[in-house]
């Protein structure tokens, strides 16, 4: 059976990417179901925004606790519905637990502004929060891209409602049930589960829905920015990448094409942040990449839940179709060589959306690999002369989300850290984010930023208050 949607009128199926076994059911909403969250939402922001951000502290560190005790069985849970292997099911859920806690850590730091003058007296600035709040999030990483969302909108006094995606939205019920046992009033947070161009427009299109924070594809952001404009509804997006990774001649070669592998492979190539482009240096080219190719090679590919896995699926098989494709092109029209992988796995003995580890060298400028965002584990390669051409060429794309530079001469990291059209610029690490520090991206990446408490200022409006005495 083919995964990904199945409806009927009223349900939508979910499917594992494994074998196209039923995993379970959700509703599919409507517009009526949305307008029904945001009145009680609505209704309940009046008492949550009034809570004293000590006891919504208190739950959300409850509700992170419970979550880890259920690590086990909600990772599982992510697993058959999205693909991807348990050991990094069992991260993402951790990493939902440590955004609640580090939202409850600081909600009690939100503060406003003081000042006093002879002419207008005591000048005060309160930061408030802003109302109803919605949320669409893609399938890739379902729980963390939740937590970024619900932890600083619940810590900051905010509601919300939350539309996760239709392939993927098991774990992410799981884990609001864990924030209502922890005391969460229900009508604080509502999810409602439903299709895009139904439940995700009505969201966007909704009047009293004051903030509206969206994680997906670009045409899609684009879409829903132009539904909410009319109104006017803070609009953060959250899109594509195509990050560039620069190894320079003094890296570690064995360490870099570790790196390589880790950030382009994990979640099988499905994350905005993966590695979708690699620049090195000429001089040590053969060297990283017979060991880009060995480490890849040596990548166990299967059903997650087995152990040893390091790979599963492409999450469906019209996103494994579309991924070959790009592939096929590419090598059709030679603008690349195959060093491993490029083909599909035999359909007779392999039911799920499986797809080979794929490396490509003496990529053209030009092949669709290198120019549209490859959602899927392949990973181009290319050589360069000197740092100006590796930035120039990393610089040219749409996206702006993440990149990364491997070395460690300070004036190169000081010029590429300066010189890289980013939203977050590594230094030999890549696709590494703790809550703390901003996330987001630069030109079609997005607008907005999550993650840290410049997220959490997001949801938050400055009244100003003068007192004359
Ligand atoms: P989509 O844009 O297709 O879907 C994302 C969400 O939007 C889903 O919940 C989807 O619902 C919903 N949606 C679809 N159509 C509409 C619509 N017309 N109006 C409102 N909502 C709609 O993206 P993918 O799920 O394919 O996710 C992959 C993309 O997300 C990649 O480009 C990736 O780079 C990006 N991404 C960005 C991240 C970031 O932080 N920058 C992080 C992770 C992913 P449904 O499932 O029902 O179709």
């Amino acid at each position: 059976m083919q995964n990904g949607q199945g409806n009927n009128r009223d349900m939508i199926s979910v499917y594992n990417p494994v074998d196209g076994s039923l995993v379970g059911t959700v509703q599919a909403g409507t517009a009526h179901d949305v307008d029904e969250a945001v009145r009680e939402t609505g209704d309940a922001f009046l008492s949550w925004s009034r809570t004293d951000p000590p006891e919504r502290s208190k739950i959300l560190f409850s509700a992170a606790g419970r979550i880890r005790a259920d690590q086990k069985n909600l990772a599982t849970l992510l697993t058959r519905e999205q693909g991807k292997p348990l050991k990094e099911s069992m991260n993402e859920i951790a990493g939902f637990a440590r955004v609640l806690e580090y939202y409850a850590s600081i909600s009690g730091m939100l503060r406003g502004d003081y000042g006093v003058s002879r002419q207008y007296g005591h000048m005060m600035v309160r930061r408030e929060p802003i109302g109803v709040c919605a949320a669409i999030i893609p399938w890739n990483l379902p729980a963390l891209i939740m937590s970024w969302k619900i932890g600083p909108v619940l810590a900051s006094g905010n509601t919300m409602v939350l539309k996760p995606s239709s392939t993927a939205p098991l774990t992410c019920l799981a884990l609001v049930g864990h924030l209502y046992e922890a005391g969460l009033p229900p009508s604080v947070v509502r999810i409602v589960t439903g299709s895009g161009d139904e439940v995700g427009e009505a969201l966007a299109r909704h009047q009293d829905i004051r903030a509206l924070s969206f994680t997906g594809a670009v045409r899609t952001g684009i879409r829903v920015a132009e539904i909410a404009a009319p109104t006017l509804k803070k609009t953060i997006l959250e899109l594509g990448g195509s990050d560039a990774m620069i190894v320079c001649q003094d890296a570690d070669p064995d360490l870099a094409a570790k790196g390589a592998v880790s950030g382009r492979f994990f979640n099988c190539g499905q994350t905005c942040t993966a590695i979708k482009r690699v620049f090195v240096d000429k001089k040590i080219s053969d060297q990283f990449i017979r060991r880009v190719c060995e480490y890849a090679g040596a990548l166990k590919v299967g059903n997650g839940l087995e152990k040893g896995v390091d790979m599963g699926p492409v999450h469906t098989m019209s996103q494994r179709d579309a991924l070959h494709s790009q592939v096929e092109e590419t090598i059709t029209r030679e603008m690349a060589t195959v060093l491993c992988g490029g083909t599909l796995p035999d359909s007779s003995s392999c039911m799920g959306s499986f797809y080979h580890p794929t490396i490509l060298t003496d990529v053209d400028p030009d092949a669709p690999v290198m120019n549209n965002e490859v959602f899927g584990p392949v990973l181009p390669i290319s050589t360069f002369d000197s740092l100006e051409e590796a930035i120039t060429r990393a610089n040219a794309t749409r996206y702006g989300l993440g990149a990364s530079i491997w070395t460690h001469d300070m004036r190169i990291i000081s010029k590429a850290t300066e010189e890289l059209k980013a939203g977050i610029v590594w230094v030999n690490q890549h696709l590494r984010i703790p809550p703390e520090v901003p996330f987001g991206g630069t030109k079609f990446s997005g607008i907005g930023r999550e993650n840290g408490r410049y997220a959490l200022e997001q949801y938050l409006e400055e009244k100003t208050i003068l007192i004359q005495p």
